[in-house]
Order: structure tokens, then C-alpha cells, then sequence
């Protein structure tokens, strides 16, 4: 497939509702998309990067600058060498360094790219993962936030509102302070629900933090994710050996040789993988199957993704659950969190959402919904042709 150009499009979505996490507060998503136009066929690409960025996960403003410093320039380069034809999707993270940025941007055009060669082949990306019959519906989990004023009445509609549309398992973010409280509200209200905390790194591992993170465990939380700051994976390894309750880690698991060094500190019992973050759904399957040699189990986490980068996550939580875990992946609909989401996401019935089965990686932007929203569009023309 000879390349014709590149199109790099920003848009700017409201939340449907202020995000509270322990890391700052998010009320607009703007996402970055990439569109790769050849002949006979075109691949869009979505960007996970959030607008604020973390000590761990670039902000989307660096993400974008990076993508027209050098990221469009690599895969036009990399195009050029072959003739103008496209390079496999396999071969796309290898354009790239191992940097934050270049990560999201490995991930970005590996997904343009896949998608444009699905959709010439008319393959779904479900089918060339190989999601076996059977893992084709996925459970759907809910994450509530930290709320203003950290009003617990607030938490608790929100749960049970996640769990009247069926969620299967809830997160809740906490902070030191907001740990026992909003946990032993909800356990009150739902016995049986399957409940994580998700602390993005704000405690310290002091005496008070491993006394409040320990009474968790009598409330049946299936685990703590991200308890200290990413960096320090021997922290985490010393706090895993003293909490009642399993460490999982998120932000920590950054590339995949951090994912190796943390399962041989044991530093988790738990992973989060997001695939923006290390560089693609190939690197994602590689750290994975690290975890999974070392028997521990994965779900996949999302960034307020669109219906594009949620559809991708969703058709690789279900291949990745054939050899894991039963864990629940931020697989819900974009729909909860954005008005209205660009690209469409297929519908969540009673907590389970199907693979998409129709070619290519997951649906696009919609042209008309682009058009009432604010946007910035750029095109690179491949010269070359
Ligand atoms: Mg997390």
C-alpha cells in the first residue's frame, strides 16, 4: 500500500463530568488522532496521551509537538525506504526511541497502520489477534473518582449506579485520608462486588499508610494498585511483603523491561498494562507474557480513551484473557465519560461488550461530529509519490 500522506487531527471533548483523580482534575479530553491515507485503503491511529501530563505518562501537548517534530517524519522516512509502500504495523514501534513520547507515538501510528492494513485485508483486529470463540464478550468495570469535598454519599451513588449498568468490578481512586472510609461505605452497600483501590502513587509507605492501606483487606479489596510513587519498584517490593493485601502497579510498569524488573523484585501481584503507555498492543502482548510466565495476572487500563483506542484495548483484553486471569479491563463505553465520543464504541448490555467483528482496528472519527466540535487538522503529503 503506497502511502499518499498523514493527517494529524486534535479535538477538544468535554467530560461528561469533572475526573477527580489523586494526580489533578481533567473536565475536556482533547485527543490526537492519526490518519494514514494510501491507496486503496486508510488506518486511523488514537493517541492515549492526556491533556495534564503525569512524572510517568507525557502530556498530550508534548505528545503532539514530538509527533510533528519527528513522529510523521519517521513513518514518512520509514515509507519512503520502501518504495512509498507502508511498513507491516509490526515493524512501526521499531521507528521509534524508548522515551515516553516515543512510546505513545509507537503505539499511535502502530494502531494507523494496523487499522489501514485490516481494513484492505477486510480482517477485524479481533480475528488477527486470534480471539478465540468464547472470549469474544468482555465483563465491564467501572472506576469512580475522588469526589469534591471527598462527600462519601457521592461515591456511593456512583457505585450503585455502575452497578445497576452491570458493572462487574469497581475501582475506586483513593488518596492518603480517603482510603478506609469510602471502601467500608461501599462494601456496606455491596457485599459481593468486586472492589480495587487505585491510589496513582500518592502515599508515601510510612506507619499511618501501611495501617490504612492493611484495613482494606477487611473489606475484601481484591487489591491496591499504584500505593507509592512509579519510580521505586523496591519500595513497592518491601511494602508488597507487609500489606494483607496484593500490590498491583500501573504507573510503575512503564516499559516493558520495567514490568520485567518489577515481577523479578516482586514488586507485583497485580499488573496493569495499558498499551498507549508501553508502546502499542505488540509490546503489550510481550510484557504480558512476561506476567503471565510469572503467573500473575493482568487487566487492561485505559486513559478515557475514545471508541478507537477503546475498541483496540477491548479486542486485546480479550485475547490476553486467554491465558490470564480473569481480572476485568477498562473496557467500558467512552460514552460514560465523553459527549459524545467521535468514534462510537459498540454497546455494553447488562456489563458485557462483544469485539467489534467489522474490519480494521475500531471505528474512526465521525466527520460529523467532528464538525461540531473544536478542531485542528493537518496534513502531510508524502512526496515522494
Ligand atoms: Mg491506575
Amino acid at each position: 500500500m503506497k502511502l499518499h500522506g498523514i493527517e494529524v487531527v486534535r479535538v477538544e471533548v468535554p467530560f461528561r463530568r469533572e475526573i477527580g483523580t489523586a494526580a489533578g482534575t481533567h473536565r475536556t479530553r482533547p485527543l490526537l488522532f492519526v490518519r494514514v491515507v494510501a491507496e486503496g485503503a486508510e488506518g486511523w491511529g488514537e493517541c492515549s496521551a492526556l491533556e495534564q501530563g503525569t512524572a510517568v505518562d507525557p502530556a498530550l501537548g508534548a505528545v503532539e509537538r514530538a509527533l510533528a517534530d519527528r513522529g510523521v517524519r519517521r513513518l514518512l522516512d520509514a515509507c519512503a525506504a520502501r518504495g512509498g509502500h507502508l511498513p507491516e504495523g509490526a515493524e512501526v514501534p521499531q521507528l521509534f526511541g524508548s522515551g515516553a513520547e516515543d512510546r505513545v507515538l509507537a503505539a499511535t501510528f502502530e494502531m494507523a497502520v494496523w487499522d489501514a492494513g485490516l481494513r484492505a485485508q477486510g480482517r477485524s483486529m479481533a480475528e488477527a489477534l486470534g480471539v478465540a470463540p468464547g472470549f469474544e464478550t468482555m465483563p465491564v468495570g467501572a472506576v469512580v473518582g475522588i469526589p469534591a469535598g471527598r462527600d462519601v454519599a457521592v461515591v456511593r451513588a456512583e457505585v450503585d449506579a455502575a452497578v445497576a449498568a452491570g458493572a462487574a468490578r469497581v475501582r475506586l481512586k483513593i488518596e492518603p485520608g480517603w482510603e478506609v472510609e469510602p471502601v467500608a461505605a461501599v462494601r456496606g452497600d455491596h457485599p459481593d462486588l468486586v472492589l480495587q483501590v487505585d491510589a496513582n502513587g500518592s502515599f508515601r509507605g510510612d506507619e499511618e499508610d501501611v495501617a490504612a492501606l492493611s484495613r482494606l483487606a477487611d473489606f475484601h479489596v481484591l487489591c491496591v494498585e499504584q500505593p507509592l510513587p512509579p519510580a521505586d519498584l523496591v519500595a513497592h517490593a518491601q511494602l508488597a511483603k507487609v500489606l494483607p493485601l496484593p500490590v498491583c502497579l500501573d504507573e510503575s510498569l512503564s516499559t516493558t523491561r520495567r514490568v520485567h524488573d518489577a515481577l523479578r523484585n516482586g514488586a507485583c501481584a497485580v499488573a496493569c498494562l495499558k498499551p498507549g503507555r508501553l508502546g502499542g498492543v505488540r509490546a503489550t502482548r510481550s510484557a504480558h507474557a512476561a506476567c503471565a510466565e510469572a503467573g500473575v495476572p493482568v487487566f487492561v487500563g485505559g486513559f478515557f480513551e475514545a471508541g478507537l483506542g477503546r475498541s483496540s484495548n477491548l479486542a486485546l483484553a480479550a485475547r490476553l484473557s486467554q491465558e490470564a486471569t480473569g481480572l476485568v479491563s477498562d473496557v467500558g463505553s467512552p460514552s460514560e465519560y465523553l459527549v459524545p465520543d467521535p468514534c462510537g464504541y459498540p454497546a455494553v448490555v447488562d456489563g458485557w461488550v462483544r469485539v467489534r467483528r467489522e474490519p480494521g482496528v475500531g471505528p474512526g472519527p465521525d466527520e460529523e461530529v467532528l464538525a461540531g466540535l473544536a478542531v485542528r487538522r493537518r496534513w502531510y503529503r508524502a512526496t515522494y509519490t
